[in-house]
């Protein structure tokens, strides 16, 4: 039976329920005795279906790119494969797109078996590859509306410009542009027929960190528009910042699956509250006596564990009231690149 934790209305405090999902549970504080109803929902499950992929394996000769993964992807969410190079990222991806075949597995794509019914779909969707480079002698705008004619239905390439923030690019030479102009042309070009869901292949691979925010923003734009966003993505910082759902993939298995705060809480150390530089004694038994989980590091430092936000309040307090002195304190969240690392020993970033 699913658990959750809730947090008491009256009085703050955690308690752990268990329920099926739609059922309403009925509960009393052990903290201060109020009783209430929760409503055990699942919000993931009433989501419409964007993508269904069941059992996918890919075989290239010896080597399994991707070994039978089954996932889905809702409507209207940013959705994030993440993995190093060479996890299979962008083979799945493809096999989506029905650009590669699959060994295994059946895909259904806004509903439609990709495999006997693409073409009823094709029009619906918006591709980003990966490396992608366009017309070097056509301006932005000419670009936008070449590839609008290869479509039935077109969006207003006006409207794509503006969302795309490239009115000042409009008349500029795509050999012109500036990296990480270029790449929001290549999103801009993904959506010249209106898609429902857009794929977009490592979108800022190569970029720096200015150019990469900026097409972040034009990402967090798309599902302002209602959008299905399948970005895949070997850079952690890009799921953390974007996605509503992230699956981890490594050597073609997927190995997490959930929301960021899914993955942290439970993969993650979760947040950690470190005060620097201890100078009373008995700092780490009295903080152990008021119910806290503390760890002392080599440095001297004492990192205490935040399983909830209301912590800090608590930890000052006691700081305070019991005269503990320091120099300073800072608390730091769990991040992918620790989940990364607990699950497969090597850092995402260190990975080839
Ligand atoms: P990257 O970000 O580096 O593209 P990825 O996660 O997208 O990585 P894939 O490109 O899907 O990974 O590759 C997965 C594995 O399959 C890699 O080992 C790659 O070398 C191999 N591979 C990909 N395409 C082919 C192919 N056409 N023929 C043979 N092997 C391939």
């Amino acid at each position: 039976m699913p658990n959750k934790k809730v947090k008491c209305p009256n009085c703050s405090h955690i308690i752990d329920i268990s329920g099926n999902f739609g059922e309403t549970v009925k509960l009393t504080c052990p903290s201060c005795g109020i009783s209430g109803k929760v409503i055990f929902g699942d919000s993931r499950s009433k989501k419409e279906v964007a993508i269904q992929v069941n059992n996918l394996k890919k075989v290239y000769g010896e080597l399994v790119a991707v070994n039978d993964i089954s996932f889905k992807v809702n409507k209207g969410e940013i959705f994030a494969f993440l993995g190093p190079n060479g996890a299979g990222k962008t083979t799945t991806v493809e096999i989506i797109e029905s650009i590669r075949q699959p060994t295994e597995g059946n895909i259904k794509l806004l509903g439609k078996d990709i495999a006997t019914s693409f073409n009823e779909v094709k029009e619906k969707i918006g591709i980003l590859p990966q490396e992608f480079k366009s017309f070097d002698r056509l301006t932005v705008r000419e670009t936008l509306k070449f590839y609008s004619q290869l479509f039935k239905k077109r969006a207003n390439i006006d409207d794509i410009i503006n969302a795309m923030d490239l009115k000042d690019q409009e008349n500029k030479l795509y050999m012109n542009l500036s990296g990480g102009l270029k790449q929001r042309v290549g999103v801009a070009i993904s959506l010249v027929n209106d898609p429902d869901v857009v794929f977009l292949d490592e979108p800022t691979t190569g970029l720096d960190p200015k150019a990469r925010r900026e097409v972040w923003n034009v990402i967090a734009g798309l599902k302002k528009q209602g959008k299905t966003v399948f970005l895949t993505t070997h850079y952690m910082e890009e799921a953390e910042f974007l996605a509503d759902h992230i699956i981890i993939i490594h050597k073609g298995n997927i190995i997490a699956e959930g929301s960021l705060e899914d993955l942290i809480n439970k993969y993650g150390e979760g947040s950690i509250l470190n005060i620097k530089d201890c100078k009373t004694k008995d700092a780490v038994k009295i903080l152990q006596e008021n119910g806290l989980e503390v760890n002392e590091s080599t440095n001297g430092d004492l990192k205490i564990k935040i399983d909830f936000k209301d912590r800090v309040l608590e930890i000052l307090s006691i700081l305070r009231h019991e005269c503990i002195d320091y120099d300073s304190i800072d608390i730091r969240r769990s991040n992918l690149e620790e989940v990364f690392l607990h699950l497969t020993g090597s850092k995402l970033s260190e990975e080839e």
